[in-house]
């Protein structure tokens, strides 16, 4: 690792000044366990991987109405979800290799309930799923047809997912793609949001259709509570896009927030779980990975591999699309 640099995309060039106070935010922080959530009340704040100006939008108008953080982060990637322009989330997914959508998510609050669902079809909103997987049974996952099943008991319509660009594009890709295990590079971007409250919770959710043309039953980190998502509400929150293989086998939103939970700043928490997956893929780049994090004062970092991944905050000083800082190989 030492050999390899860590370059920060122009536009971003004050945050390392910013990240020597986050440090020691974060360590004031440690000492005075209540302070965060004071500084909280304040600063509700939602981010979100992507540019989805109407999720955080309407993330944003259920914070400032009060509402409570879990509430936010649902209702703001069931925008996407059912944006059938969005094609990696919901309605309009790009489908397996077998041209069938199955949709990945899960969702988090700040007391540590979390509910999530695999390889879930028809249904529209996967993390609407989730949530009362977390909040009327006693698991925390469902998968396939059984969470199909428990969807439907629980008022969900049953609708086809598959649009006709989604499918015409899969068409396409049929006529030259060859038929074979490996993890594919093609369109693939999860959202993943996390909040703050005026109450000083935090909580996040994380939606995906998954790698678009996947092998038949293959899923990511999206819906893996640690992986794909991680909300402690003491310390922070974190989630994930890209190549989810490699997110799981680092367990990468669970690493950034004990990174954060030790001291470090959501941007060096993210730029260290980056590292980790370099490191791990020895050198080989050519897949995207983009994580973002908030810690309990609402401070906000994101990295990725790759330039091109982007974030999205929206808070009371307004609403920014940010492009992340990013690693270039040296
Ligand atoms: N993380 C998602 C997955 O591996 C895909 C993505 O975010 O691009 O299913």
């Amino acid at each position: 690792m030492k050999r390899r640099k860590f370059v920060k995309n122009s536009g971003l060039g004050a945050a390392g000044i910013i990240s020597a106070s986050l440090v020691n935010s974060c360590a004031e922080a440690t000492e005075k366990k209540d302070a965060p959530a004071a500084i909280n009340a304040l600063k509700p704040i939602v981010i979100a991987t992507w540019d989805v100006p109407n999720a955080t939008a309407k993330a944003w108008e259920v914070l400032d109405k009060g509402g409570s953080a879990l509430d936010s982060v649902e209702q703001g990637v069931r925008m996407e979800e059912a944006d059938i322009s969005n094609q990696s989330v919901g309605k309009g997914g790009r489908p397996d290799r077998d041209g069938n959508v199955t949709l990945d998510a899960c969702i988090m609050d700040h007391q540590g309930n979390c509910g999530s669902v695999v390889y879930l079809q028809n249904i529209v909103h996967p993390v609407s799923v989730a949530r009362k997987v977390m909040e009327e049974t006693p698991h925390v996952m469902l998968a396939g047809k059984g969470a199909e099943k428990f969807a439907v008991e629980k008022g969900f319509q049953k609708e086809n997912l598959l649009t006709d660009k989604s499918k015409l594009e899969w068409e396409k890709w049929k006529e030259t793609a060859e038929y074979k295990p490996i993890i594919n590079i093609e369109n693939h971007d999860t959202i993943g949001m996390l909040a703050i409250d005026q109450a000083g919770n935090l909580s996040g959710a994380c939606t995906t259709s998954g790698m678009a043309y996947k092998i038949a039953g293959r899923v990511g980190d999206s819906p893996i509570i640690g992986a794909g998502l991680f909300v402690d509400n003491e310390v922070g929150a974190a989630t994930a896009t890209g190549v989810g293989e490699e997110v799981v086998r680092t367990v990468g939103s669970f690493l950034i927030v004990e990174l954060m939970r030790q001291g470090k700043s959501p941007q060096q928490a993210c730029e260290e779980g980056v590292r980790r997956i370099i490191e791990k893929n020895k050198g080989k780049l050519d897949f995207q990975i983009g994580f973002i994090a908030i810690n309990k004062e609402g401070q906000v970092g994101a990295y990725c591999i790759q330039p091109g991944f982007t974030y999205r905050t929206y808070s009371s000083e307004g609403h920014t699309n940010t492009p992340s800082m990013s690693h270039i190989p040296a």
